[in-house]
């Protein structure tokens, strides 16, 4: 099967406008003030509330 009609350029983009990506959401850490994402631990640090933090064991790469 082939298509009917061309796609035209403002239709095909006009398609297209709604394609792009979206930022990623994230809030900041409150005992260490970096980059994290919502409702998981802080990468860094480990915290996650005040009642639980992980132990973040710093891996050496070499
Ligand atoms: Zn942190």
């Amino acid at each position: 099967m082939l298509p009917v009609k061309k796609t035209s350029k403002s239709r095909s983009r006009t398609r297209r406008s709604h394609n792009r990506l979206k930022a990623v959401n994230y809030s900041i850490c409150k005992k260490c003030q970096s980059p994290k994402l919502p409702h998981a631990a802080c990468e860094n640090c480990g915290y996650l509330n005040p009642k639980i933090t992980l132990d973040v064991a710093k891996e050496e790469t070499d």
